[in-house]
């Protein structure tokens, strides 16, 4: 897919100068892609880097890929909420908030820990739940997610109501979801026909 618009080092440049205290307003996509970074508790790692704006949920082992162009208005955002103007050793406590979004309606996220910091290839961001967290507490923050893998085991064979496939084993996600090995979709049990 042909990206239009600027080319990748542009976008870095902006994301940089993102983290120098320039503002870049949310539109649309960057504000949705900020809603998954933010909005549910299991938090995000995400790298802004030339090559991508990849960002690994707390909530799936998979690593998701943005357009780059993305990046700067998130970052921007990101330092807003936190009140640091500088994107660098940003270890800050935010929320709970309202994003205000252009083209969708306002969108809201609970307390958060936000730790950002860019070295001269690349941007770092770390979300977690903040929900009991205090301000030592973001100081501190600095490790990857850890995925602890949950399965539930089934006394007889599940059919995925996605994919029909029949398992004995599924992964639980942490909303509760299984996820199909199969064709990799989640479902909550309570869906099912
Ligand atoms: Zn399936």
């Amino acid at each position: 897919m042909l990206d239009q618009g600027e080319s990748p080092l542009e976008s870095m440049a902006r994301a940089f100068a993102a983290c120098n205290g320039e503002r870049f307003p949310l539109d649309g996509g960057s504000s949705k892609v900020l809603r998954f970074m933010l909005e549910r508790p299991d938090g995000c790692d995400a790298i802004v880097s030339p090559h991508a704006f990849e960002i690994r949920f707390g909530w799936h082992p998979s690593r998701h890929r943005y357009f780059l162009r993305i990046a700067p208005a998130v970052v921007s955002e990101l330092l807003l909420l936190s009140g640091h103007s500088v994107g660098q050793a940003v270890r800050a406590r935010i929320g709970p908030g309202t994003v205000p979004a252009l083209q969708f309606p306002a969108w809201s996220f609970g307390r958060r820990l936000l730790w950002l910091d860019h070295s001269a290839e690349a941007i770092s961001i770390r979300v977690r739940n903040g929900a009991d967290a205090l301000d030592q507490d973001a100081r501190a923050l600095l490790d990857p997610i850890a995925y602890e893998l949950t399965f539930i085991d089934f006394p007889s064979p599940l059919a995925c109501p996605k994919c029909a496939a029949a398992s004995l084993r599924y992964r639980r996600l942490s909303d509760g979801a299984l996820l199909c090995a199969s064709c990799a979709r989640s479902f909550l049990l309570g869906d099912m026909p």
